[in-house]
């Protein structure tokens, strides 16, 4: 299935209008297991949009690269409405669209680290409406083909999101969905060179590594060496500053200290003294 725009936002718009809105003490029916006749039907052409932190775990997992990992296994769909970069797993080009991780009849092959959409389903998640008071919410996804739902077994929405770890992935996920929820990024009429820097930090962190690394970056920011440290072995550490470095950049957001040398160089040049 290619990825179609104005389908996906008369899908969000018809959630936002019609779907009930679920918390987390609601309860559905389900349950997923290799016995059921539908076992990996979900798995073929399916849109499974990827978050940054999808990008870091499948990619670690796989032992590629960034850059390989869009290469290979990414759709970049871009048009001049998009607010921001977003990109989608690529099905496999056979007959039956397969999920390039799906390794039947096994099932998933990235299971411990499938991305949040997989793991979440069959719940989704959306934002309300500007203006709306409720913050997040959940809603069930319900196709006649999966015979989960109609398994005795049943949750609670926290139940569900505590069993399939969702948790650890929400953790950045959140700095992520308050990023792209920003009014400033809603409203901005970024220029490539912007959106360029947003898709780096977002789902290219290999090449956001060696931009930080490799270059005067570092001489120019007050940063403590133990954060540094952590940027150089967690990965998760340099995508969160990699949003503390494009709240700096594009909004001029105290995220992050210029150091007072370079600035003083900087007003020398311009003959301005404080
Ligand atoms: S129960 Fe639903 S989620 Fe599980 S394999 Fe069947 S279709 Fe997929
Ligand atoms: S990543 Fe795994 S769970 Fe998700 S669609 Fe692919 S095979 Fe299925």
């Amino acid at each position: 299935m290619m990825f179609e725009e104005k389908a996906y936002e008369k899908f969000k718009e018809q959630i936002l209008r019609d779907g009930p809105r679920l918390g987390p003490a609601d309860q559905f029916h389900f349950q997923c297991h290799g016995g059921l006749g539908c076992f990996n039907h979900c798995c073929h052409d399916v849109n499974i949009f990827l978050t940054p932190y999808d990008v870091l775990r499948i990619k670690n997992r796989l032992g590629v690269s960034s850059e390989d990992f869009l290469d290979r296994y990414c759709l970049i769909p871009f048009s001049k409405a998009m607010r921001y970069p977003i990109i989608l797993l690529k099905m496999k080009e056979d007959e039956e669209l397969r999920c390039p991780f799906l390794d039947a009849p096994a099932g998933c092959s990235i299971y411990e680290d499938r991305p949040w959409s997989c793991r979440m389903y069959p719940l989704g998640r959306a934002a309300p409406p500007e203006g709306e008071a409720e913050e997040l919410f959940h809603f069930l996804l319900q196709e006649d083909f999966c015979e989960g739902h109609r398994q005795a077994a049943e949750w609670t929405v926290a139940q569900w999101l505590e069993n399939q770890n969702v948790g650890e992935y929400d953790a950045v996920g959140k700095v992520f969905q308050t990023f792209v929820q920003d009014k400033r990024l809603q409203e901005a009429d970024l220029s490539p060179a912007q959106m360029d820097m947003i898709f780096m930090v977002f789902y290219d962190l290999d090449r956001f590594r060696r931009f930080v690394f490799d270059t005067k970056f570092l001489n120019m920011f007050e940063i403590s060496p133990a954060a540094i440290d952590a940027m150089r072995s967690k990965d998760a550490a340099l995508l969160r500053f990699g949003f503390d470095w494009l709240r700096f950049a594009l909004w001029k957001d105290p995220t992050l200290r210029i150091r007072e040398e370079i600035v003083r160089a900087r007003l020398a040049q311009t003959g301005i003294q404080r």
